[in-house]
């Protein structure tokens, strides 16, 4: 996959004690991200339509169909607005259906698909087969520290490449990428929002004040 600079943040300004950090409320499991959000201190709020954008210090795409996310972005004008945040630094964390919508290569997309296209990631829907549509891994994750994490995959994609400008996270036992983050962007194929432990979600917060202040 061809490299791309990581868009600069356009926000360089302290953040409050308590960020306000924006929920993608069209389909899924963002009633979980918000509940897991204010457990690791942050202030959830449900965005919608392109108002909503105003004044994020962050975004999460849940997990979810993203074929289904995919067409209401389209319907309610969110694509371009959520497409213009993001170049001017928005701090954007997709799981699991979020990540489809947030890579620039999506492998197994229905015809048509509404995606957002801003991450050098290449990831194949559905990629884990029937059988295992769901699993539990206790992943690696060296940024979380000695303990691993509860991941949990639903219909989970798998993350095929990432690029260059991109730094890997964490990775299943046969080297398949679960977790990538490129400069303010973070995908993860698993859902931290569906376990109690939300260290994942303070982890975007500190990825997110990092790129507040460079
Ligand atoms: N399979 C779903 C999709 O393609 C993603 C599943 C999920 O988010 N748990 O959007």
């Amino acid at each position: 996959m061809g490299g791309r600079a990581n868009l600069a943040p356009s926000r360089p300004r302290a953040l409050a004690d308590r960020p306000r950090i924006g929920v993608l409320a069209m389909q899924g499991d963002f009633a979980e991200h918000a509940e897991s959000l204010r457990r690791a201190g942050a202030e959830p709020v449900e965005v919608r339509l392109p108002g909503d954008l105003e004044g994020l210090d962050g975004l999460i795409i849940p997990g979810g169909e993203s074929t289904t996310i995919g067409k209401l972005l389209d319907q309610w004008g969110m694509i371009e607005p959520l497409r213009e945040q993001i170049g001017r630094g928005l701090p954007v964390w997709g799981t699991c259906a979020g990540a489809i919508l947030l890579a620039k290569d999506v492998r197994d997309a229905l015809p048509g698909q509404p995606l957002l296209e801003v991450m050098d990631i290449a990831v194949r829907r559905n990629a884990f087969g029937r059988q295992v549509q769901s699993f539990e891994a206790a992943l690696e994750v060296p940024a979380l520290g000695d303990e691993p994490f509860p991941a949990v995959f639903i219909r989970a994609p798998r993350i095929e490449a990432a690029g260059p400008q991109t730094e890997v996270l964490a990775m299943l036992p046969d080297g398949t990428i679960a977790a990538v983050r490129q400069g303010h962007l973070l995908a993860t194929a698993f859902h931290p929002e569906l376990t109690p432990d939300v260290r994942f979600h303070q982890l975007f917060l500190e990825f997110m004040q990092a790129a507040a202040r460079s």
